[in-house]
């Protein structure tokens, strides 16, 4: 099948800075796709190149098989999502989300049609004459996103769209976003620097950094099998440990730790004896045991659901994190034993 996007070797130079290091990708259609990483890794650059509002350094872009360069932002397939809304302020919800109909010469019967089906969408039916200055900032949203879908684009970029929210009520926009992406089928190319938002909507993920695609992935493969240490730290909480394997191979074997100690593991995939590497090691696949790693608790933070530990292990700290209510739990100063399934870590060459 056609991919609804198709990012091939593209390049994008500022002056002397490259912000863009040939960056490919396929985004398939009806995927949700995220652009995930740090301010200034290129996630905006890269939008604004799909939506046409900036021209490429070098390598092309095409929609569903079309090269686009030559595309103004209006004739594309494509419309975009921004983090402030840009609603107008003197027109109501109903206007708002019609006004870009109305631009594209759509009749007023089509126009009535389409705005009562996009109000139905977001569940603003009772808020269509309403102005935004008379809704909240979730709602406000709302109404950006139906005026962004009406006019049937194949593709929706979205910048940013929940951080000018608060925490619960972005929360809350995930569930409704991917719903709403679901439910009619778009493509969606989301940009976060936010890796829950990314890891809890998204189908596949690019995880980004100073200008370069450091993997692409389904949520779970990039957290469980993060391809470099810079992933692997940016994805959720883990612990980089420098180790060595002890044998070649893929069986279960014994890994030196930076420290001193050893663990044993069995790594996914074969190894070679002697490699220098990091280990990732997550703090929720780490448990207190009566053998394994021997160190010291240092800390204890109460987290609600969860207790987070620092544990050194002879002058390297740990971070464990155990459930709540399922027994007694280690205290600061308790000398403790850390268990850890062979399958639980991810070893990282370099
Ligand atoms: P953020 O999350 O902060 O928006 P981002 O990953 O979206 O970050 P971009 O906005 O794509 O990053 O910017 C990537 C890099 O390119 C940054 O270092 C930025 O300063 C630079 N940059 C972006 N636009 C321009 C421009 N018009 N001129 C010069 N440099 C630019």
């Amino acid at each position: 099948m056609t991919p609804a996007v198709q990012i091939e070797n593209v390049r994008k130079v500022f002056g002397t800075f490259t912000a863009l290091h040939d960056v490919s990708l396929t985004i398939a259609d009806n995927e949700f796709f995220t652009l995930l990483g740090p301010s200034g890794c290129g996630k905006t650059t890269l939008l604004r190149m799909i939506a046409g509002f900036e021209a490429t350094s070098a390598g092309a872009i095409y929609l569903f098989g079309d090269e686009i360069e030559n595309l103004p932002p209006n004739r594309r397939p494509v419309n975009t999502v921004f983090q402030n809304y840009a609603l107008f302020p003197h027109m109501n919800v109903a206007q708002n989300i019609g006004f870009g109909l109305k631009m594209l010469g759509w009749s007023a019967t089509d126009i009535d049609a389409r705005v009562s089906e996009m109000v139905t969408l977001v569940k603003l039916e009772q808020f269509a004459a309403r102005k935004p200055s008379q809704m909240s900032g979730g709602q406000q949203q709302r109404v950006a996103l139906a005026r962004a879908m009406a006019p049937r684009p194949k593709v929706l970029l979205l910048d940013e769209p929940l951080s000018a929210l608060d925490l619960k009520l972005r929360q809350d926009m995930r569930a409704e976003l991917k719903q709403l992406q679901r439910d009619t089928g778009i493509t969606f190319i989301f940009v976060t620097h936010d890796q829950e938002e990314a890891l809890t909507m998204s189908d596949r993920i690019a995880v980004m950094s100073a200008g370069h695609v450091q993997q692409v992935g389904a949520p779970s493969d990039i957290y469980d099998a993060p391809a470099n240490r810079f992933v692997a730290d940016f994805i959720g909480e883990t612990n980089l440990i420098d180790a060595t394997p002890t044998q070649s191979g893929n069986t279960q074997m014994t890994f030196n730790l930076a420290g001193g100690q050893q663990v044993m593991l069995r790594p996914d995939r074969p190894l070679t004896a002697g490699t220098n590497g990091t280990l990732s090691l997550r703090p929720e696949r780490i448990g207190f045991g009566d053998a394994g790693l021997a160190g010291v608790v240092t800390q204890t933070t109460y987290l609600g659901t969860d207790t987070q530990f620092h544990v050194d292990i002879g002058g390297l700290i740990l971070r464990v994190r155990c459930q709540n209510g399922q027994g007694a739990l280690p205290r600061v100063g308790d000398g403790v034993h850390l268990t850890i399934a062979p399958d639980a870590a991810r070893f990282m060459e370099a």
